[in-house]
């Protein structure tokens, strides 16, 4: 098993987004053909499981390419995806757990699971405190997010698009983890996947000022799309005076830095939010992305859970006096 770290290409948010010493890094694990991404922060809870897959390996054949796809599209077979999320599964040590994915639909619902459910449930995240159920969220684009309290055990896995993101997914689900289980936000880690980055997201500047209505920081999260050219002096021109609507343009989001603000404003530490700076679109050699791919984007799977066995062994660890 080779481990090494991956370079991830920020774009200095002007926060420390994850740098935080020790907390910001992200490790690749190659298994086999496939190429795991887990955030070091994580990795260091000794009966914590986690992984966010990524596209190679895998037995989907995608124009002739070989595909971890991990959810059920009309391009792919079903067993095709049913051996995938097996080998994922085994990659991230997890074979015997139960895979607990959601039926996604870009809400904000969030489910907390005492046990495996009998089909997936509709909604877009899901948090446990029971052992051997892996919890896991399916994206292309969208932001996945891993939340794990190690002082109460609790884990949790949220989708987030946009509209997730408009609608405070993570924020609930953090609210549900401290109503159901005591979680003080200050206790948790959390780390934000692959996602489609600020560099890619174009949406329309009408999604913009709903973000605007709904969050007093929202301007943050906004770039102009820029061509590298200098100003076209027609458009200029063309601008409407004062008290007119401007002429109709998209700009870009970056959905990661909207997540994390929801993090931070939750009570987050900010030294305990690690950023993937890997964006979907720009590496799809890596990943699947619905934006440049649309009916053919795989699916990426994020997951998170821990085993009873797992934490047995460190609380025996414990009890003879040895530390971790
Ligand atoms: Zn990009």
């Amino acid at each position: 098993m080779l481990t090494k770290s991956i370079k991830t290409r920020r774009r200095a948010p002007g926060k420390a987004a994850g740098r935080a010493p020790g907390t910001g890094g992200w490790i690749e694990r190659k298994v086999g053909a496939l190429r795991i991404l887990e955030a070091s922060a994580l990795s260091r809870i000794p009966w914590l499981i986690h992984g966010f897959s990524t596209r190679p390996g895998g037995v989907s054949d995608l124009g002739g390419e070989k595909v971890l796809n991990l959810g059920f599209a009309e391009w792919d077979r079903k067993e095709n995806v049913l051996e995938n999320r097996r080998r994922f599964q085994s990659a991230v040590d997890a074979d015997d757990m139960v895979l607990c994915g959601l039926s996604q639909i870009h809400s904000d619902v969030v489910h907390v699971f005492e046990a495996p459910p009998a089909a997936p449930c509709r909604g877009d995240a899901s948090a446990t405190n029971r052992p051997d159920l892996l919890l896991a969220v399916q994206t292309a684009d969208c932001v996945p997010i891993l939340l794990v309290d190690s002082r109460n055990r609790t884990v949790a896995a949220v989708h987030a698009g946009w509209r997730g993101t408009l609608g405070r997914i993570v924020t609930k689900t953090i609210g549900k983890m401290q109503m159901q289980f005591g979680t003080k936000p200050a206790d948790l880690l959390a780390a934000i996947g692959p996602s489609i980055g600020g560099c890619c997201y174009e949406v329309g500047t009408e999604l913009a000022a709903e973000f605007r209505s709904q969050f007093a920081n929202a301007a943050d999260w906004f770039d102009e799309l820029r061509t590298g050219d200098e100003p076209n002096p027609l458009q200029w021109l063309k601008m409407s005076p004062p008290g007119h609507q401007p002429p109709p343009k998209n700009v870009l989001l970056d959905l990661r830095q909207a997540n994390r603000a929801q993090l931070l404003e939750a009570g987050l530490l900010p030294r305990n939010i690690s950023v993937s700076g890997l964006c979907t679109a720009c590496r799809r050699d890596l990943f699947f992305s619905y934006r440049e791919e649309a009916g053919t984007a795989g699916r990426l799977m994020s997951v998170i859970g821990f085993r009873a066995r797992a934490f047995a062994r460190k609380i025996c660890r414990q009890a003879s006096g040895d530390g971790r």
